[in-house]
């Protein structure tokens, strides 16, 4: 872990101003932690990263290492420059929510990563009146011959990177997903932090 990093903390949500050029550094400090990642313009709310178009524009159900995710627009938001998991990232499920927990029987109050992504907006005052779809970092689910989606426990290793660059003004916005009953954030079903970092360079210490 670098010391400039922020901490996503467990089961939590953060929103990260990035201007175009800029790049997250995103750190699986613990390994095995699914992070809902999203990005939502600074120019339009309402310009925010859209998986169905992402996973058009790169005919691909998987976010991979030189793909960007586009925005409902189709216009590249956050381009993977650098991936050191095995590179499954999920963009055909959900994030997490309220109703998910219910079917799970949680009794009460449980965090998701739906209330993460609203709060963390809150945080820099944007609202947006529903949830979009989610790119799912280190969620491992494959998908079979028979069209059926398995759901693994992530793939990924304790310091695994992935690098996205900001393609256009935007907010990140990342949610160390809460879910602890099903074993997506690994078998241990403990959320854990996970570690970012924004650079105006990459590699470290590369021209512009
Ligand atoms: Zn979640």
């Amino acid at each position: 872990m670098n010391n400039d990093d922020t901490i996503v903390a467990a089961g939590r949500g953060l929103a990260l101003p990035m201007a175009a050029g800029e790049f997250a550094v995103i750190e699986n400090i613990h390994g095995t932690q699914v992070v809902d990642a999203w990005a939502v313009s600074q120019a339009d709310p309402y310009e925010y990263s859209a998986m169905e178009h992402t996973r058009s524009v790169n005919s691909s159900i998987f976010l991979e290492k030189g793909m960007a995710a586009v925005s409902i627009h189709r216009r590249p938001m956050l381009t993977m420059v650098e991936d050191s998991s095995p590179g499954r990232h999920d963009t055909l499920l959900c994030p997490c929510n309220a109703p998910l927990y219910k079917e799970l029987r949680c009794d009460g109050y449980h965090r998701s990563c739906t209330d993460n992504f609203h709060e963390a907006l809150e945080t820099v005052g944007v609202a947006l009146p529903f949830t979009p779809a989610s790119l799912n970092l280190f969620m491992n689910v494959p998908v079979l011959a028979d069209g059926s989606v398995d759901r693994q426990p992530p793939a990924s290793r304790a310091g695994d990177t992935v690098v996205l660059r900001a393609e256009m003004d935007l907010l990140l916005v990342l949610s160390a997903c809460p879910q602890d009953i099903t074993p997506i954030n690994g078998a241990d079903r403990t959320p854990q932090d996970v570690g970012v970092r924004i650079v105006d360079a990459w590699p470290p210490g590369s021209a512009r």
